[in-house]
């Protein structure tokens, strides 16, 4: 039989890929799409196989493949599909596959595993005439395999230990095996007792923690009680238990539990509903697509309210009648929403959800379901669309304009562009929904690339919220926070026994301390800007590194005592309601109030259940809740967003304000929403006061088009940080050198490119890097792919730029 080689990504060497033999024995294992254990250097690594071949690979002179140690998979982790998507995002991004692998897959699965050693049978037969070491022999003897760490506590020096084991080894009496660690990855087990014999519990004395447990374990009739529903009520239960069964009077029952998300929301149970018309003819037309597997994408645009959530679950359930599993991707706020138990109810056990508020065991539970096809539908955030999903029939991505879709760090994927070409790969339909598009797909479903659908109407015509505006250059000195207007309707809706809520893109008590004399702001030390006052902790505070200090009088820079606060967060807000509604009973959401999905869904549920009546919070309260009987929403500062030099900022904006707004009158009773703004002519604005989304599309894409941004052009920015402000400026002055020879010649080549930069990024310093940026920009993809290609080569042997950290992001989302 032939030789075969695998080609295998090795979790612990960067960038690249890595050839081995695959020993005759392992011939049958072997696959693509299977883990395997395989030499490094002198250790060992995890690694993946991504291709097989009989060929041997070239290699350097005198260079010989070396084998395969162990392949670690029963069936192979990553799909055929799912590879090649994986393959296509590490060169879309530029990111080292074995990365894009520690995305897709869940944590704990790339880490090696820990070495151990274990007697063989053939030492078995020799141990009796093995003199030295008595003690080591021991260890092994008795335990079924002996681990570094105990090893060292043998009364031998380390390198005797070392050397003993390594004759041992070589003649075949002890071997290696592997531990693979970390608890996510070992199924979560449940213990609980059953009694199997009464009377004998019985006559075990009468200690009063005993009588209680046999009397619990009496009324369970004969079924197995867990230990942790015992521990509630009894003490010293883990002796007893011990006690108990020693004596053969109880038996103890381990299972494996299946651990879940479980921040699900309260909800009514309802049946589903019939689809209007409307949302019929949109259904209509996707199906076929589903049937017969055609790649498709489908942009919904529906206001809030519309009934495109109905529309997703209608197809859903179509593909699980087709035998097809599917994908929903939405928000990570979302979820912590009543999205998650809507699904549940609808899907229940064939449901899998995917978010970061998963323990790291939860995760890896449901993705093994995924993998085995056990769970159909997930729904999930960003990195869901990796998930192994047996025979994928249809994805849909929610609210595809939202920003959390795109990473930030690392790999700087999108979630919705990643989900468009899995589809594509696979040949199915996609469903993109939203509110408020993003201008790219809504620039598409004109150019008729996707088919677009319009719901302008919500489902039994629940009337549209009414918008008001205030002229905040207008408020007294008393209104400068909460002008008039908004205090009369929070008072009038409290009184209704309504509830309000007030948004704020900006947390904390105050913006930040200035000094009214020099104009000095004060500034985090290890980033460039402002630092924000918090109240509670009496502290400025930097959002993005969390570095404070505490609230200075004598200004740093000209010496006076004058500083003063200035601007105001959701923490402010909190205190001017307070202090004007008494009976207000606020809940707040923001980062510095909710730590994490659990405490969100307890807000959540506050507010639901009419706990609460004024709902004060930051970005995090914008999207996805469905409360009905919020009939105010106050949008105490429409401005922020709009002074940042960003061309997507008008379009951020004006998402952010519409899916704020239709929060309100989601229930039987209309809603009502006052917009405070201090530009009351800005294009984006009037866009969110006439609720004309589609108008503000049209606007907004000529003037893309006049300036040549996207979706008209393709961008990348790369980013050069490093510690020393001289050597990162250095290194992107080098860059740009290097991208406009490039350009150039591609220029001759009639492959136009344009080189923006460069400059220091807008956040000139993080904490403790400097950041300067460059920005290329080019009229198709292709040209912009091979373009990136040639500058990080020529990069690579660039002396400045090795000294800097270069990243690249491939369809920035921000200019900053
Ligand atoms: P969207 O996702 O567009 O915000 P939803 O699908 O959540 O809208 O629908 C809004 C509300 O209307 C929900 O309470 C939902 O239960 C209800 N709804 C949706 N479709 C129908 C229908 N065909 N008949 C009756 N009620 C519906
Ligand atoms: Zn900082």
């Amino acid at each position: 039989m032939a030789d075969l080689f695998a080609e295998t990504t090795v979790f612990k060497a960067l960038d690249r890929t890595l050839h081995y033999l695959v020993p005759a024995e392992m011939g049958g294992q072997a696959a693509v799409g299977k883990r395997v254990i395989v030499p490094l250097g002198r250790s060992e690594s995890l690694g993946l196989i991504v291709a097989l071949q009989e060929t041997p690979p070239l290699l350097h002179n005198g260079l010989v493949c070396r084998p395969i140690k162990a392949v670690v998979d029963a069936a192979p982790i990553v799909p055929a599909e799912l590879l090649e998507l994986c393959q296509w995002v590490s060169s879309y991004y530029f990111y080292p596959l074995v990365e894009v692998f520690k995305t897709a897959l869940p944590s704990g699965i790339h880490n090696s595993p820990s070495i151990r050693f274990r007697i063989t049978a053939a030492g078995r037969e020799v141990a009796k005439s093995w003199e030295e070491a008595p003690d080591l022999l021991q260890l092994l003897v008795q335990r079924e395999s002996v681990s570094l760490a105990q090893l060292k506590e043998i009364p031998l020096s380390p390198a005797k230990v070392r050397e003993i084991m390594r004759r041992q080894e070589s003649q075949g009496h002890i071997e290696r095996c592997f531990d693979w660690g970390p608890s996510p990855l070992r199924p979560k087990v449940v213990k609980s007792l059953r009694l199997l014999d009464a009377e004998a519990a019985q006559a075990m004395g009468d200690n009063e923690n005993l009588r209680a447990l046999v009397n619990h374990l009496q009324q369970a009739r004969g079924r197995a009680v867990p230990l942790r529903d015992l521990r509630k009520n009894i003490r010293n239960l883990t002796y007893w238990a011990r006690k108990l069964a020693e004596q053969g009077v109880v038996a103890v029952d381990c299972g494996k539990e299946l651990r879940q998300s479980d921040f699900a929301q309260e909800m009514v149970v309802s049946s589903p509903p019939f689809l209007t018309a409307e949302q019929s003819a949109i259904f209509e037309e996707v199906d076929p697509y589903l049937e017969e597997r055609r790649f498709q994408p489908f942009l919904i645009h529906g206001v809030t309210g519309s009934g495109k959530t109905e529309i997703y679950m209608s197809l859903l359930e179509r593909a699980l009648s087709l035998g097809l599993g599917a994908l929903v991707l939405v928000p990570e706020i979302a979820l912590s929403t009543q999205v998650e138990a809507l699904f549940r109810q609808r899907f229940g056990q064939q449901l899998a959800v995917w978010h970061s508020g998963l323990t790291s065991g939860a995760r890896y539970d449901q993705w093994r379901e995924i993998l085995t096809g056990a769970r159909k539908v997930i729904l999930g955030v960003r990195s869901a669309v990796f998930m192994p999903v047996t025979n994928l029939g249809v994805i849909i991505v929610d609210e595809e304009h939202d920003g959390s879709y795109k990473q930030e760090d690392r790999l700087r994927y999108h979630a919705r562009d990643v989900a468009l070409m899995r589809a594509q790969m696979l040949g199915i339909p996609i469903v993109l929904g939203s509110a408020t598009p993003s201008v790219q797909s809504y620039y598409h479903a004109e150019k008729r690339r996707y088919k677009g659908f319009c719901l302008e109407r919500r489902i039994l015509n629940r009337p549209l919220p009414q918008l008001q505006l205030v002229d905040m250059r207008r408020e007294s000195a008393d209104g400068r926070v909460l002008s008039a207007a908004l205090q009369r309707a929070l008072a009038d809706t409290l009184k209704n026994g309504e509830q309000a809520m007030l948004f704020l893109n900006r947390r904390g008590f105050a913006s930040f301390q200035l000094c009214h004399r020099c104009g000095h702001v004060l500034q985090c030390r290890h980033c460039s800007v402002s630092l924000t006052y918090h109240q509670k902790e009496g502290a400025l505070r930097c959002h993005y590194c969390g570095w404070q200090c505490g609230v200075q009088q004598q200004c740093p820079v000209c010496g006076q005592m004058s500083m003063i606060l200035h601007g105001y967060g959701t923490e402010r807000i909190e205190e001017e309601v307070r202090r004007r509604l008494p009976e207000a009973v606020i809940v707040r959401i923001d980062r510095d109030t909710v730590s994490g999905p659990a405490a969100m869904a307890g807000c959540l549920n506050a507010i639901r259940s009419c706990r609460g009546n004024v709902l004060i919070g930051t970005q995090m309260i914008a999207k996805g809740h469905d409360f009905p009987n919020i009939t105010l929403v106050g949008i105490v500062n429409a401005d922020t967003a709009l002074q940042i030099g960003d061309y997507r900022s008008g379009e951020t904006t004006v998402q952010t304000l519409m899916q704020v707004a239709g929060r309100t009158g989601r229930g039987d009773k209309p809603g009502r929403v006052i917009l405070q703004t201090y530009n009351p002519e800005h294009y984006t604005i009037k866009a969110v006061m006439h609720m004309q989304y589609g108008v503000f599309c049209r606007q907004e894409l000529e003037s893309r088009n006049a300036l040549q941004y996207p979706p008209f052009t393709r961008l990348v920015k790369f980013m050069v940080t490093a510690q020393d402000e001289g050597r990162t400026q250095a290194a992107a002055t080098q860059l740009a050198i290097l991208a406009r020879q490039t350009a150039q010649e591609f220029r001759l080549g009639s492959k136009p490119v344009a080189i923006l930069g460069p400059t220091p990024a807008p956040l000139a310093k993080l904490k403790g890097r400097y950041r300067w940026q460059l920005f290329a920009k080019a009229w198709t993809n292709q040209d912009l792919q091979e373009f990136i290609g040639v500058v990080l080569a020529a990069a690579k042997r660039s002396k400045e730029l090795r000294q800097v950290q270069l990243s690249v992001d491939r369809d920035p989302i921000t200019t900053l």
